[in-house]
């Protein structure tokens, strides 16, 4: 690719972008780059605009209404566009857009495949609701970067591609997800569309916000999965306990299994389990789906029941199986009287390393220093949850996410966006993907 050295196109990018090492952009970098300059206030706009609409995940309404919107502007681009109804997995549902590229006689269209996703962890009745300027850096709001920015991301990069005539080179699908945060049930069917587009993609690029620092970019992901453990004791008088009939009731034997669980695998790298709720006694109920336990129990009563609820995060499906398989032989090893199971539910796969998904940081990497925004490391996977892109990771040659708008506290009341970010982080996303095309 053409490298600008004149002093002409020098000047002209100084103006734009206001950095040294600006002139390693080539012409049709530079004008796309002052375009996505010209069109910042719009992308605000629209940003606000989105904010302002509360999409918490079971707020089914609200999340169809800001697909609409982004419908409506991936339309104007020359999407045709489709609401995967989410009935079949009990939430609102999704957005899915497709503009194909015209192959040229040289090569075919790269695939991309863009994931953004329209629900908020915020609810109907959440105390934060609207989009509110603190300042000329800081802007909060419920959702905002998380990732109702990282959506309007996408569209102001595929307008910048557009704008320069550069769209039709790409063959490209848009998926808003409807319930990254929380998702729907059957999970298969939740998914479907993030693995089916995958599958059909070369490359994926995720716009979640990341670790908030546009210093850094998502390569690696660890999986997610929940667990459950039950366990019963033999209910008898406290003053009984240890007998030889009687054993150690359920408490204990619990006690047991989750510091086995802490001594014999919290030292492994990239993986940690997390037992975050427990109710034990002579009557234990835990429901995880509101995330509440009822407990029942006197101090002078063996324990008949425990349950515990926890997560399990591992940075590849080996490290997963062979966690689940320690816990698992840990849970089988009963004390005296008491007997307990693991359940582990299906849950987020990991987003591996892998050569393609570090060759895309480079990409992305080389992409912001031209612009003069600096280097970009990868995020440290223990930094990372997991998201929509575990979905489709496996299914394409490279995938990236934390292309979003940066900021602080997501997932918070004080969820803020560094508003400067939305405009450089849409200018890295238009120049990765313009040298994706001369990979
Ligand atoms: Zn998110």
């Amino acid at each position: 690719m053409m490298k600008i050295t004149s002093g002409i196109f020098a000047i002209l990018l100084f103006s734009h972008i206001g950095v040294a090492n600006a002139v390693t952009l080539n012409r049709v970098e530079a004008q796309m780059v002052k375009q996505v300059t010209d069109d910042e206030p719009k992308a605000r706009a629209l940003l606000k605009k989105v904010v302002n609409i509360n999409s918490g995940s079971m707020n089914f309404e609200g999340v169809k209404k800001v697909g609409d919107i982004f419908a409506h502007e991936l339309k104007q681009l020359g999407f045709s566009t489709k609401w995967i109804d989410g009935k079949a997995f009990n939430r609102s549902g999704h957005l899915f857009a497709e503009r194909l590229g015209k192959a040229n006689s040289q090569k075919k269209p790269p695939k991309i495949l863009m994931i953004g996703h329209l629900d908020t962890v915020f609810s109907k009745d959440s105390a934060v609701q609207k989009y509110i300027e603190i300042d000329d850096t800081y802007v909060k709001g419920p959702g905002i970067i998380d990732m109702k920015g990282g959506d309007v991301i996408i569209v102001y990069a595929l307008k910048a591609l557009k704008d320069a005539g550069i769209l039709d080179q790409f063959s490209i699908q848009v998926v808003m997800t409807g319930d990254e945060e929380k998702r729907g049930r059957p999970l298969d069917i939740a998914a479907k569309v993030l693995i089916d587009s995958a599958k059909w993609a070369d490359i994926a690029l995720g716009f979640e916000n990341g670790d908030g620092d546009p210093k850094t970019a998502v390569v690696s992901r660890r999986g997610y999965t929940g667990w459950q453990l039950a366990v019963t004791g033999k209910p008898a008088h406290s003053s009984q306990i240890f007998r030889e009939d009687m054993g150690y009731g359920a408490i204990y034997e619990t006690a047991r299994i989750l510091n086995s669980f802490r001594t014999q695998l919290s030292n492994e790298p990239n993986l940690t389990f997390n037992p975050g709720l427990i109710v034990g006694g002579t009557q234990a109920e835990l429901d995880t789906g509101s995330a509440k336990a009822k407990g029942y129990g006197k101090q002078n009563v063996i324990a008949q029941t425990t349950k515990v609820s926890g997560d399990l995060r591992a940075l590849s499906p080996q490290q997963q199986e062979k966690a689940k398989k320690a816990m698992r032989k840990i849970v089988a090893n009963h004390l005296p009287h008491t007997s307990a199971t693991i359940t582990f539910e299906p849950g987020y796969p990991p987003m591996e390393p892998s050569d393609g998904n570090n060759k895309l940081l480079k990409i992305y990497d080389d992409a912001s220093r031209d612009l003069g925004f600096g280097p970009v490391k990868a995020v440290d996977p223990r930094r990372a949850g997991a998201a929509d892109i575990s979905f489709s990771a496996k299914h394409v040659d490279m995938a990236i996410d934390g292309l979003g708008l940066m900021g602080h506290s997501s997932h918070t009341d004080d969820e803020t966006a560094d508003i400067r970010t939305l405009a450089s982080q849409t200018k890295r996303a238009v120049l990765l993907m313009y040298r994706l095309l001369n990979r």
